[in-house]
């Protein structure tokens, strides 16, 4: 299922990782207010989705990131310890799996999709 998925040399965005968890369609957009609804839609089929962040309880003070605030209508996810919008990647593996580090309090969080609803 992730055959599509190509990672970049240097993914460093969200927009790099996130993909419609049913197309796979990387055009997704957020269409919402930054720390809004975290609300993403694909440009494909319609679905609608939530990108949310997971505690790993891990931090990370040692790498030098600064991430800076995602883009206008590029996929957003706010830190679940302390909701910044600033979050590096830090590995991906697959399509929407990935490791992020938060600039402001340097959580270490994993990247999840929720609330999925296929597009009318
Ligand atoms: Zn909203
Ligand atoms: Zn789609
Ligand atoms: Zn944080």
């Amino acid at each position: 299922m992730i055959s599509r998925f190509k990672i970049g040399s240097m993914p460093s965005t969200l927009s790099d990782v996130v993909r419609c968890p049913l197309c796979h369609s990387a055009a997704v957009v957020y269409s919402c207010e930054p720390k809004c609804c975290f609300n993403h839609v694909c440009g494909e089929c319609r679905a609608s989705f939530q990108l949310v962040t997971r505690k790993t309880g891990r931090f990370d003070r040692a790498s030098a990131i600064a991430p800076a605030e995602p883009a206008s209508g590029d996929p957003t996810a706010a830190c679940a310890a302390c909701e910044s919008l600033k979050l590096a990647l830090l590995s991906t593996t697959a399509e929407n799996q990935a490791t992020l580090l938060c600039g402001d309090c340097r959580a270490v969080l994993e990247l999840a999709i929720e609330d999925l609803a296929p597009g009318s």
